[in-house]
């Protein structure tokens, strides 16, 4: 479903350009986005349920919301989308808020938000994520059909499991039996040994300098727009991370432990200069792929990262996107080594609303909003 391009672009006539208000679940990325609005000298609305979530940000008065919406349940948002809108809201769509609608409620949010909230759809599922990843050129862990073909460390992924909750790795069929849950939905990848980079990228359609991105297919050779590095990190995984401290899987497996990769912190990581054109090359590929999605598309805009791994070949394998903002960009609030040779002190949430600023100043908001 969705909601018709022209109720959006309804929505956006009544509001008064002076007005606008950066709306965002207090969650996530939160802080760097309120505190970004901020400095972009956008008033800003914090949306919670319950009042400990609301006097946390009494800790971060840099980012405390001028305004807060308090709900009883994440859900009674879709309610209050009109009184949202009277405040000329734009809401900032993150990984929170996509988990506490639902996707397909966020999809019918009846409020300004940026970004493609399409491009969700291409997300949220591994296969049409894997047909857009390998359109736009980037190599994927190879996926395993049958497990009786297990020949090698694989992981096994659970479909709709949040931050790697559940996953499992197996080294053969045996393996694979004694861990899997056959009730839930799985997908078996190849594992790929190596380092991981978490890529935070920023794709601005409504900017003509720059990095530019040229379209393929039926976009052969136009010009897109522009494409940023912000930053990078590496996740801390638990316990995954801290496991070879107490010795090889077998000895783990000796003591009933099996490996998880639950996501509880961030750390920020640059990666080796001479890999930065592969990158480049990779992100580029993915946005202009997503300008072919489908017919008329309104692909990728504002921020994406692309998670990968680069092995001792220095190939890189490309094992998720995330077609919004991630939380592996908060600790670049202040500024990255990336995005500083652009701009001093420029998070990814201020990017956000520098290109909000940016698309008002030269009237046409209706271009990063869906
Ligand atoms: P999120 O939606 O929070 O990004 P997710 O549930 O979709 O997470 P993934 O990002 O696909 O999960 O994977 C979770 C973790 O598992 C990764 O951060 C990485 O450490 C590990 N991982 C995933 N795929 C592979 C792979 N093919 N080879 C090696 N490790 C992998």
């Amino acid at each position: 479903m969705g909601i018709p391009r022209e109720r959006v672009l309804e929505w956006l006539a009544a509001y008064d350009p002076d007005e606008i208000t950066i709306g965002v679940v207090a969650s996530h990325s939160s802080l760097q986005i309120l505190h970004g609005a901020r400095q972009e000298g956008f008033k800003t609305l914090g949306i919670a349920v319950g009042d400990n979530r609301r006097r946390l940000y009494s800790a971060f008065p840099g980012a405390q919301p001028d305004e807060w919406l308090m709900l009883e349940d994440y859900r009674e948002l879709l309610t209050q989308a009109e009184w949202l809108r009277q405040r000329n809201v734009i809401i900032i769509p993150h990984g929170s808020l996509v988990e506490y609608l639902g996707a397909e409620n966020f999809r019918n949010l009846e409020l300004p938000s940026f970004g493609n909230r399409d491009i969700l759809k291409w997300e949220s599922n591994r296969e049409s994520q894997r047909q857009w990843l390998e359109l736009g050129g980037c190599t994927m862990p190879a996926v395993v059909n049958d497990p009786h073909d297990i020949d090698g460390p694989v992981i096994v992924k659970y479909a709709g499991a949040k931050g790697g909750r559940g996953y499992f790795i197996a080294r053969d069929y045996r393996d694979f039996r004694r861990n899997v849950n056959l009730e839930e939905e799985f997908t078996i990848q190849e594992y790929v040994i190596g380092c991981r980079y978490y890529m935070h990228f920023f794709f601005d359609p409504i900017a003509s300098d720059g990095y530019q991105v040229r379209g393929i297919g039926n976009n052969t050779g136009k010009k897109l727009g522009r494409l940023e590095l912000l930053s990078m990190d590496r996740r801390d995984e638990s316990n995954v991370d801290e496991f070879y401290k107490l010795g090889s899987l077998r000895d783990l497996r000796e003591m009933n432990l099996e490996p998880s990769f639950v996501v509880t912190g961030n750390q920020p990581v640059v990666i080796r200069e001479s890999l930065l054109p592969k990158a480049f090359e990779l992100a580029e590929g993915t946005v202009a792929a997503s300008y072919e999605l489908e017919d008329e598309a309104f692909g990728m805009i504002g921020p994406f990262c692309l998670e990968a791994i680069v092995t001792d070949q220095l190939e890189f394998k490309v094992f998720e996107i995330s077609a919004r903002i991630v939380a592996g960009s908060n600790p670049f609030v202040g500024g990255s080594p990336y995005s500083d040779l652009n701009e001093y002190r420029m998070s990814t949430g201020r990017r956000i609303a520098r290109s909000i600023r940016n698309s008002l100043n030269k009237g046409c908001l209706d271009e990063l909003i869906s």
